[in-house]
């Protein structure tokens, strides 16, 4: 029976989801995650510690491992463990992206470089250091931009400036997000700030596997709300895309030139690309597959999920097919009206009951607080959808989504807080969406 090692960092949604299939393929699952116990009450595998922050370590302790219980495929679940997986990887002689392309696919200056190197469109941009004057920096760059840390993920700390105003404030809030301890443990990459030429046009996120550095293409999603900014909370994705033909070639061959540039070449990459009168554009490639329980959407050939897929792809087991069930499907990342504890949801069940609903599953339990973005880190849930036609996912995804009620009360004042938002009210808020 192969080994398969799982890298799952604390922070992330998709652990249930390959366990899940690993058991599926009943393959023997080691998982390895960087607190010591984090996850005993979630699997009965076995279970290492490694410190993600350390590849060099985290493979000599794995190859050490290895030696006692030979390991044939390693899955790194989500970015903070890419880099760590393309070590143990190579540690262990398998097949695998390098640690340099994963690197360069985790820090969004790094990749930067890369892309503009090779020619794949991709947007102009400048590298700051927290130390640098704001006020400085903010005459020069051309208007609007986007300033973004260079190390974080699902858009945090991600921040449109129309004017030097509105970046020198932006710059202030991503520097205390960096500041954070969590976030000032992650090395010199907590220290750098990215600003972008602003990219207009609709969005599109790419699905794809690499083998043997060939992309092939699972799914495209359109995200047809517009993301205007200033901050950028991901919402509705729709697959299969309503683009015409030839712009969705013109995607898949930019997302290929754009793994290429980075160097990947083996397992899943979810791309990020914006689409305007001159092509597609790299926003970002990532060496993982697609975040939160949005995987929940996909399935292949006769039933097989997006997990099962990437995890037969790392053991080198067949792949009967790649072709995406061909009924279209979508997901909303339901978006967080406001700051707060969230007290209760309500309507959940009309929402389910919509047709072409597959379910709500709200993932921020409740009396827990919740932070919107640019400074959040969690989805508030996740509305699934199929039905007959994209325009038919979509509109069912809004009417579920107007179905659901948010209670969400003011959080405890904490001396921070008071002295950051002074009008903080204290009435209860009850918000529809
Ligand atoms: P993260 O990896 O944290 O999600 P991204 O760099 O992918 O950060 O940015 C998050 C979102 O912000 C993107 O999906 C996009 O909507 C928006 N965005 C980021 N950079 C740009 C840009 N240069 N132009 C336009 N939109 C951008």
């Amino acid at each position: 029976m192969p080994r398969l090692l799982l890298l799952i960092p604390t922070t992330t949604y998709r652990t249930e989801a390959f366990v899940e299939a690993a058991h599926r393929l009943g393959v023997e699952v080691v998982v390895a995650s960087d607190r010591p116990n984090a996850l005993q009450h979630a699997v009965q595998e076995g279970l290492l510690t490694l410190n993600f922050l350390k590849p060099d370590v985290a493979a000599r302790k794995v190859a050490e491992y290895a030696r006692r219980h030979p390991i044939d495929g390693v899955v790194p679940v989500d970015d903070p463990t890419t880099v760590v997986g393309a070590a143990i990887a190579k540690a262990l002689g398998l097949p695998s992206n390098s640690v340099e392309s994963t690197y360069a696919a985790l820090n969004k200056s790094v990749m930067r470089q890369h892309l503009s190197q090779a020619g794949v469109p991709s947007p102009r941009y400048w590298l700051f250091l927290l130390d640098d004057d704001p006020a400085l920096a903010a005459r020069t760059v051309p208007y609007p931009s986007v300033l973004k840390p260079t190390i974080l993920a699902g858009s945090r700390g991600v921040i449109r400036a129309d004017d030097p105003a509105q970046f020198v404030r932006a710059f202030r809030r991503i520097e205390i997000i960096l500041r954070t301890p969590e976030v000032a443990a992650m090395g010199d990459g907590a220290r750098q700030i990215l600003v972008e030429e602003f990219v207009p046009g609709m969005e599109v996120a790419l699905e794809g596997l690499l083998i043997k550095g060939d992309l092939q293409v699972l799914a495209l999603f359109d995200k047809p709300d517009p993301l205007d900014g200033p901050f950028f909370e991901e919402t509705i994705y729709v697959t299969p895309s309503r683009l015409p033909a030839p712009v969705q070639d013109a995607i898949a061959y930019c997302t290929a030139r754009a793994a290429q540039a980075l160097g990947l070449r083996e397992g899943p990459v979810h791309a990020e690309l914006r689409v305007n009168e001159s092509g597609p554009w790299i926003v970002e490639v990532a060496a993982r597959s697609i975040g939160g329980l949005c995987s929940r959407t996909l399935r292949f050939g006769t039933g097989m999920s997006l997990e099962e897929l990437i995890i037969r792809h790392a053991l080198g087991m067949e792949i009967a097919s790649l072709q995406r069930d061909r009924k279209p499907a979508g997901v909303m990342m339901i978006p967080i009206p406001r700051a707060g504890v969230l007290h209760e949801v309500r309507g959940r069940e009309e929402a389910e009951s919509i047709p072409g609903i597959e379910g709500v599953r709200i993932t921020i339990p409740i009396g827990q607080e919740i932070v919107p973005l640019p400074e959040g880190t969690k989805y508030l849930g996740f509305i699934f959808a199929r039905d007959e036609t994209p325009e038919r996912v979509e509109a069912a995804l809004r009417q579920a989504h107007r179905r659901l009620t948010f209670v969400i009360t003011p959080a405890p004042e904490t001396p921070e807080r008071a002295s950051q938002a002074p009008e903080a009210g204290l009435q209860v808020d009850m918000m529809r969406h």
